[in-house]
């Protein structure tokens, strides 16, 4: 079996170029055709030497995901569903703002955390992905939109990693494919622009300070254990306090000085203002140690098997209202592309519409073109 070159970040590529015996610096002029112009074949890299071409015909590969779907909502927002092999699909999410274009890209296919609230935890939990598919919906969405959009400036400016899984539970596959996203020589994301978020697995969060310190988004959703037990079972092995800890720790790497909580808001459940409250009072007990951060209230995206309802809007309003009367900066993220199941906790790879992929896909093209400039903002105050 050949290699896929989009399994490899920079230093990974040089190995495998010298390995073939060639120069280390080949693999910049390799990565750049791959990562800055979408080469998909070995054949259109015209300043390679013919010799070199015909050796990574024969050892390498580059392979993206089939696309099984493609929905553009409303709003502009995009999602495409790829296929991972044995029925397993994934979903990534384009998110276009007047600003900015963020890509949510998944790390596995299911998620074996199992957060009541979330439709892929739901799901159960099937495989990891490997670094090679976590890249390839960042680039086969970077290279689509250029084309569709006609542009030949970078569209996806951000990327967080907020689609199906737990990125921290699949660390070793996570830590490439961040490289790649970052290199000057790649995406050239910078670490502002890169977020990983997790619910929590408190010594992942002390390795990625160290191996690669991006923005990190905690997944909070309740301000005691009894509750947080109950809605994140990852919090019986990592209990408020020490995820705190982990998160004042990581606070001395990371490229931002806050760190986000999010914090979806289900009626009656964790919305009440004695849960504002309680916030609160863990932020102020943690001030001391460091822990600086941003609330992010997430109005629950519902989702036939979970049993839980949306706060109504005056209620995350006045939840907003304490923590922002407390100091703590709090945003409430404006949902998008509910219309085409694509807002946050609603990704659950599903695979019935397979059929007629084809035609849609044609369809959903002609449709992208007007679409833009884009407009809108994903949160609000
Ligand atoms: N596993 C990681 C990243 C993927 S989930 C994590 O949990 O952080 C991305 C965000 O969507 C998380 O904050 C998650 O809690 C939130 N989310 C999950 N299901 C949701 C739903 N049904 N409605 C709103 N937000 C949801
Ligand atoms: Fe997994 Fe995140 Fe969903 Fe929880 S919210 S089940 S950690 S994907």
């Amino acid at each position: 079996m050949t290699a896929n070159l989009l399994d490899l970040d920079l230093d990974g590529l040089s190995v495998f170029c010298e390995r073939l015996g060639e120069k280390r610096y080949r693999a910049t002029q390799l990565f750049r055709w791959i990562h800055q112009k979408g080469a998909s074949s070995f054949d259109q890299m015209s300043d390679l030497a013919k010799s070199l071409r015909q050796k990574l015909i024969t050892s390498a590969r580059i392979e993206g995901l089939q696309v099984i779907s493609q929905h553009i909502s409303a709003d502009g927002t995009i999602k495409w569903l790829f296929d991972v092999g044995d029925g397993n699909a994934v979903e990534s999410v384009f998110i276009p703002e007047e600003d900015r274009g963020t890509l949510c890209v998944s790390s596995q296919a299911g998620c074996a955390v199992g957060c009541r609230f979330c439709s892929t935890g739901h799901q159960g939990f099937s495989r990891n992905l490997g670094t090679g598919e976590i890249v390839a919906q960042l680039w086969f969405a970077e290279f689509f939109l250029r084309q569709h959009l006609g542009r030949s400036d970078r569209v996806i400016t951000n990327v967080v990693m907020m689609g199906m899984g737990e990125p921290l539970q699949n660390y070793n596959a996570l830590i490439p494919a961040l490289r790649v996203m970052l290199d000057d020589h790649g995406y050239g994301l910078s670490r502002r622009r890169l977020t990983v978020s997790t619910s929590g697995v408190a010594p992942m969060m002390d390795r990625l300070a160290q191996d690669c310190p991006v923005a990190l988004a905690v997944s909070l959703h309740a301000p005691n254990d009894p509750l947080r037990d109950n809605l994140v079972p990852l919090n019986r092995k990592y209990p408020i306090a020490e995820l705190l800890d982990a998160c004042s720790r990581y606070l001395k790497h990371a490229p931002r000085d806050f760190i986000t909580f999010e914090y979806c808001m289900l009626d009656g459940v964790n919305d009440q203002p004695e849960h504002a409250r309680q916030l609160v009072g863990l932020v102020r007990q943690h001030a001391e140690g460091g822990v600086w951060c941003k609330f992010n209230l997430i109005p629950f995206n519902p989702f036939p098997e979970s049993g839980l309802r949306r706060s109504p809007n005056a209620r995350v309003q006045g939840f907003a209202k304490i923590l922002l009367d407390a100091g703590i900066v709090t945003t409430v993220r404006k949902t998008r592309g509910e219309d085409i199941d694509a807002a946050c906790g609603q990704l659950a790879g599903d695979v019935r519409d397979r059929t007629r992929v084809e035609e849609r896909m044609a369809r959903q093209r002609k449709l992208l073109q007007p679409m833009m400039p884009l407009q809108g903002s994903t949160e609000e105050i």
